[in-house]
């Protein structure tokens, strides 16, 4: 087994900013990151990350289950055990269904991203870009510099809100005057959410319809916050409930990024230093980002139209192909679950949970092991290393 001072899961900017605070304190540190390259969502596939010095990092692997104690278990380096955890594993994008979201074209618009950073060819190619939030313009901006036609940016949330968020946050002003200017000509269309889509051409809410090769959609961020509640974290709202130090309501488990609340780079980066400062008995600065991502949450809050664009017949979960229709003839998640398998799939609810959650109002009953899919022999590998004989 590997034994460190402190773990820290997830090697994205919060993660990488615990790591460089941690190691400042001469403990030994372990970053634990799913990709072969540190950077989490942002910065993987740019320059080399520098990690900070004498931490050691376990790329490719994916931690699976978490117990208090604090052992992670891996795959494929079976037991990584800790006295203090940091947990910062970032954010999904959040999907909402519509008819024809689950046809080939329709992609989420930061997983595009992702797919061009790591070599996909979009040269020529019309991207629509649809949904809401910050991460629309910058997905924009970065398909245009790779060549892609974008046709438009389609924002969900209106205007009159849009402006006064972006006046009160001038600082930020430059950042998102240069992404526009990437993308001089685009037009940049809000209260405007795509309605439908079917053999490459996408109906908006506008009465506007666009022949594209790619709709790159996405409606905000759900935070990743399973492996705190799999070692019983306060979570409200589903995200990751932290005092001034980053520290959980579990003793000795940290958590920085986007768990605990959707606000960018500057936040994760903040709150990875304050994690693993905190984890390690160093001082603590004191934070500057609550503010922000409350009144980002307020000005790209989701319009309840978006919740009834599906048809009965629109598949909700991707992974067991449950429609709508058979969805909507349970009174709960736990319910619906046993019925009809919906959340069972490969993405263990990832997906069609937060949808879940906002067309009918459920909530997940539990989050078990495994967090993510991995195959059932390092579950045995993992299992064998440290419980011999346990049956669970
Ligand atoms: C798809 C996507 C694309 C984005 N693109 C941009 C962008 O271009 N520009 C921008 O400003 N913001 C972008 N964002 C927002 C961005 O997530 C945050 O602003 C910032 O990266 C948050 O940093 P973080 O360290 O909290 O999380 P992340 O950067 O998400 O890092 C979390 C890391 O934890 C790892 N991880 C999670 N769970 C596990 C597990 N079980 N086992 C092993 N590793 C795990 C993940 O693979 C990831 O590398 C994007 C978000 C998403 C979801």
């Amino acid at each position: 087994m590997n034994a460190f001072d402190i773990a820290i899961v997830g090697a994205g900017p919060a993660g990488l900013a615990a790591a460089r605070a941690a190691a400042r304190s001469g403990k030994s540190v372990a970053v634990i990151d799913d990709n072969p390259e540190a950077g989490g969502q942002i910065w993987r596939g740019a320059a080399q990350i520098p990690l900070a010095a004498g931490a050691r990092l376990f790329a490719m692997t994916r931690v699976f289950d978490v117990r208090p104690g604090f052992e992670v278990h891996t795959a494929p380096h079976g037991v990584i055990r800790a006295e203090r955890l940091i947990l910062a594993t970032g954010a999904r994008e959040l999907f909402l269904p519509f008819p024809g979201w689950t046809e080939a074209g329709v992609a989420g618009a930061g997983a595009l991203q992702t797919l061009v950073k790591s070599g996909m060819d979009v040269r020529g190619r019309r991207v629509l870009v649809a949904g809401s939030g910050p991460l629309l313009v910058a997905v924009a901006a970065s398909l245009r510099a790779k060549g892609a036609r974008v046709l438009g940016v389609a924002e969900q949330a209106p205007l009159g809100r849009i402006v006064p968020f972006l006046l009160r946050y001038a600082a930020k002003l430059p950042q998102a005057t240069a992404l526009r200017a990437r993308l001089f000509g685009v037009p940049y269309w809000t209260g405007v959410w795509p309605v439908s889509f079917a053999a490459g051409r996408v109906a908006l809410s506008n009465g506007r319809e666009l022949d594209v090769d790619f709709l790159a959609c996405g409606f905000g961020l759900v935070p990743n916050s399973e492996a705190a509640q799999l070692l019983g974290c306060r979570v409200e709202d589903g995200f990751v409930v932290v005092d001034s130090r980053q520290e959980t309501t579990v003793r000795g488990v940290y958590c920085a990024g986007e768990p605990t609340g959707i606000g960018g780079l500057e936040k994760a980066l903040e709150e990875g230093e304050r994690a693993g400062a905190a984890a390690t008995g160093q001082a603590v600065r004191p934070g500057r980002t609550g503010a922000f991502v409350r009144d980002l949450a307020r000005a790209f809050a989701l319009d309840g139209r978006l919740y009834g664009l599906a048809r009965p017949e629109t598949l909700i979960c991707r992974c067991e192909e449950v429609p709508l229709a058979e969805l909507a003839m349970h009174r709960e998640w736990r319910e619906a679950k046993l019925q009809t398998r919906c959340g069972m799939g490969a993405c263990q609810g990832r997906i069609c949970g937060p949808v879940a959650a906002r067309l009918f109002g459920w909530t997940a009953c539990s989050v078990r092991p495994p967090l993510v899919p991995v195959a059932a022999e390092w579950l045995a590998t993992g299992q064998r290393q440290q419980e011999p004989g346990s049956d669970r």
